[in-house]
């Protein structure tokens, strides 16, 4: 192995090395200092090592030390970061302007150096070896973090930062600000309006843009997605309060006032929410996974006429059901054989033809499906049970369990 100061001397023959370069490649050495330190001490020690004629080095390592037996030669540009890390506090400068207008606490500082200086490091290392150093974009990313947290008052953060921010000394400063994530819970108030936006632009309006809508105007982010707890048909009511949490992409502003948000929501007449808080992109996860039972209310319209005895057979759905992905859906989704838990139902006869049926049962059950039996692909069915043709109108979602 090479002693320290053969291997000084090699780095600082191969041209002129920088003090965090030079100090760099000795970072396992020494603790509670920085690579500037550790390099100035060596280019010291090393210029008292060339005056006195013991190592054969490029003199314009010593550029601006007085020598008295040799000279020293001009300054020259880094042969490793090629002037990066002199160039660090106009990137700080860069990057601070760019997120200006961006609220936020903490960050992320990446780096991504070029192909040819991450080369130079190499060609360096296959001759002195990689013992003592510390590879540069490491040293970059906290040097660079250190400048930031000074001239921008923020602090650096690996685990949850606000802003991630990439230099990449190619193609230069690229932002990615971290979503925000609020909890809320929503009642739908009226007929036709889907959950999220409908992709053909069938339907004017969603829950998602209703509820984003004032959102967006205070955070000005770049989009916004919305996670339902489970979701209610198009032409149903949801007067059960339905779990959500929406979250704002490239928000601009991460701090607001909810209440005065749940407001400005409410004003619209379709859908009301409350209970609205930070959450954050763990509780998607709960959302999305979400499985609480769910109580229905529907108008069951029958083809015959129907008699007040028929209706407590119904009681026999109280049972685990068997449906086949129903019709109206199977254009979107794979046709399976579920089995779905109905816990309660009863049932309230309206006129001869009509009764208003109420329906507890597990999440994911189909209930226009359960009263019509959807041509026997749900069985049994309210449809099956009264030997009758029925047709379930006016849904409502009364109930949600919430199991998060
Ligand atoms: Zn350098």
């Amino acid at each position: 192995m090479e002693t320290i100061v053969k291997k000084i001397e090699t780095i600082m023959k191969s041209g002129y090395v920088c003090d965090h370069c030079l100090g760099r490649q000795f970072a396992q050495l020494l603790t509670g200092t920085t690579n500037v330190e550790r390099g100035k001490s060596i280019r010291m020690f090393a210029a008292i090592l060339y005056d006195a004629d013991e190592i054969d080095v490029d003199p314009s390592n010593f550029y601006g030390i007085k020598l008295r037996n040799k000279k020293s030669g001009d300054k020259k540009k880094c042969i490793v970061c090629e002037g990066a890390f002199d160039n660090m506090g106009k990137v700080a400068k860069k990057i601070a302007k760019k997120l200006g207008k961006i609220e936020f606490d903490t960050f992320l500082m990446g780096t991504r150096p070029t192909r040819k200086i991450l080369e130079n490091e190499e060609r360096l290392w296959d001759k002195i070896g990689i013992e003592h150093c510390e590879p540069i974009k490491a040293e970059f990313n906290r040097e660079l973090g250190k400048v930031l947290e000074n001239i921008m008052e923020k602090k650096a953060d690996i685990k949850t930062p606000h802003v991630s921010i990439l230099y990449d000394m190619k193609n230069g400063i690229s932002i990615q600000i971290k979503s925000i994530y609020i909890y809320g819970e929503y009642q739908k108030l009226k007929r036709g309006i889907p959950q999220t936006k409908w992709p053909s632009g069938k339907y004017k309006v969603s829950i998602e843009q209703i509820v984003a809508k004032p959102i967006m105007k205070v955070a000005r982010g770049s989009g916004h997605k919305f996670h339902g707890y489970g979701r209610e048909d198009i032409d149903a009511l949801c007067t059960g309060w339905r779990p959500f949490v929406i979250e704002i992409l490239s928000p601009k502003k991460r701090s607001f006032n909810l209440k005065e948000i749940q407001r400005e929501i409410n004003r619209d007449k379709r859908v009301k929410v409350r209970s609205l808080r930070w959450s954050s992109s763990e509780e998607v996860v709960r959302i999305k996974q979400g499985r609480g039972k769910k109580e229905y209310k529907c108008v069951v319209v029958c083809k015959r006429p129907i008699e007040k005895n028929e209706l407590k057979q119904l009681k026999e759905l109280e049972r685990i059901i068997a449906q086949r992905t129903p019709t109206r859906v199977l254009h979107r989704r794979s046709n399976l054989l579920r089995k779905r838990r109905v816990f309660k139902i009863s049932a309230k006869p309206l006129s001869s033809k009509k009764f208003e049926f109420k329906v507890l049962a597990e999440s994911g059950t189909y209930i226009k499906e359960l009263v019509s039996g959807d041509m026997g692909r749900t069985r049994p069915s309210i449809s099956s049970i009264l030997n009758n043709e029925c047709t379930c109108k006016n849904l409502i979602v009364t109930k949600i369990e919430k199991k998060l």
